[in-house]
C-alpha cells in the first residue's frame, strides 16, 4: 500500500474547489511517457498551475503501472527543482472500468481515480461508482464518475453517439454514490474526429469545419441543480489547425480533423467546470513536430534530435491551454 500522500501528490479537492470559486478549470492532460511529462510539468511548474496527470487504462498496458507511479513521484521533486516550491500534482486514473482497476491505482499511490460506468444502466453505474468511491474516501483519495455518453475513441472507450447528461439524474447520482466530481457529456467527444463532417457546417472563407456548438443550456441546468459542484469535460482538445496542417504538409493524413473550439471551452472554464482533459492536441503537437523534423531532417536518427524538439512544441502548447484558455496560471503558488 502507497499513500500518495507520501508521493508529494495532492487529491482533487481543494484544486476543484478553489477553480469553481475563482472561475477557472484545472488542466488534466494525460501521458504515456517522458517527454510529454516533462512538457506538462515545465508548463505547471512555469506558470504555477495546479495540474493533474491522467493515466488511461491504455497508458498502463503501453507504458506500466508502477513505472508510471515513480515517474509522477519523480514529477514532483523535478517539479521543485524547476522553482515550483509547492507543486500541486494530482495522479489521476482516467475512465477506470472496474472497482478492482480503481481499488489498484489508489493501493499504488494515486491521488485520483474515475470510475466510468457511463455505459452501464443507471442502477449498475451508481452500485459501482458507490463501491470505489466508499473505498477510495478510506484512503482520501477522491472520484471522478461519470454521467451522459461522450461519442468518440479514447484508448478503450469508444461509442458511436454521445447521449448529453439528463439534468435530473444528477442530484440522485452525486447523493447516492459520494463522488467528488461529476464528467458530464454536453458534446464534447474523444479523439482528433470529434464531428463527422455532416455534424459541421463549413466556413466558407477557408473551406474548414465548424463544429456545433457545446450544450451550454445543459451545462446551466446541471449547475442549478448541483451550485458549486464540480463538474468535469471530457474531450475537450481543439485539435489546432495549424498542428494538423503541419502533419498534413509532412506526410501525414488527418483529413477533417475537427475539436472543440478555444472559445467555448473558455466558457466552460468559467462555470462549474473545474477540470477539463486534453490528450489528443498533446498527440497532434508531438507528431506534428517529429513530423517535421524527420522530412527537414532525413538523416537524423538521434530520438533526441526529434523527440526534443516534439517535447518543446507540447509544452507550448501546454502553457497556452493553461493560461489563455483555462485560467489555471498562478493558482498554485
Ligand atoms: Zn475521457
Amino acid at each position: 500500500m502507497v499513500n500518495y500522500k507520501d508521493l508529494g501528490l495532492v487529491n482533487t479537492k481543494d484544486m476543484f474547489a478553489k477553480a469553481v470559486k475563482g472561475g477557472y478549470a484545472i488542466p488534466a492532460f494525460n501521458f504515456n511517457n517522458m517527454e510529454q511529462l516533462q512538457a506538462i510539468i515545465m508548463a505547471a511548474a512555469e506558470t504555477k498551475s495546479p495540474v493533474i496527470l491522467q493515466v488511461s487504462k491504455g497508458a498502463r498496458n503501453y507504458a506500466n503501472q508502477t513505472l508510471l507511479r515513480y515517474m509522477a513521484e519523480g514529477a514532483v521533486a523535478y517539479a521543485k527543482e524547476l522553482g515550483w516550491e509547492k507543486p500541486q500534482i494530482c495522479l489521476h486514473l482516467d475512465h477506470g472500468d472496474s472497482f478492482e482497476l480503481c481499488k489498484s491505482c489508489v493501493d499504488m499511490g494515486f491521488s485520483s481515480v474515475m470510475i466510468d460506468g457511463s455505459s452501464l444502466p443507471y442502477d449498475e453505474n451508481v452500485a459501482l461508482t458507490k463501491k470505489v468511491c466508499d473505498y477510495a474516501h478510506q484512503h482520501d483519495v477522491t472520484v471522478e464518475g461519470e454521467l451522459g455518453v461522450l461519442a468518440g475513441v479514447e484508448d478503450e472507450v469508444a461509442s458511436e453517439e454521445s447521449h448529453y447528461t439528463k439534468p435530473e439524474e444528477v442530484i440522485d447520482f452525486t447523493s447516492k454514490t459520494g463522488v467528488d466530481s461529476l464528467a458530464i457529456s454536453i458534446g464534447t467527444s474523444h479523439g482528433a474526429y470529434k464531428f463527422k463532417p455532416e455534424q459541421c457546417t463549413r466556413d466558407p472563407k477557408t473551406g474548414k469545419l465548424v463544429p456545433p456548438p457545446l450544450a451550454f443550456d445543459v451545462l446551466a441546468e446541471i449547475e442549478k441543480k448541483l451550485p458549486g459542484f464540480p463538474i468535469v469535460l471530457h474531450g475537450s482538445s481543439s485539435v489546432p489547425q495549424d498542428e494538423v496542417d503541419t502533419i498534413n504538409k509532412f506526410g501525414g493524413k488527418l483529413p477533417d480533423a475537427v475539436g472543440i473550439p478555444e472559445e467555448q471551452l473558455r466558457q466552460a472554464a468559467k462555470s462549474a467546470v473545474c477540470k477539463i482533459n486534453i490528450d489528443s492536441d498533446s498527440r497532434l503537437a508531438m507528431t506534428a513536430a517529429i513530423r517535421q523534423t524527420f522530412a527537414e531532417k532525413p538523416g537524423e536518427f538521434d530520438p533526441r534530435k526529434y523527440l526534443g524538439p516534439a517535447r518543446d512544441n507540447m509544452k507550448k502548447m501546454y502553457m497556452h491551454k493553461i493560461i489563455n484558455v483555462l485560467g489555471s496560471d498562478g493558482k498554485a503558488c
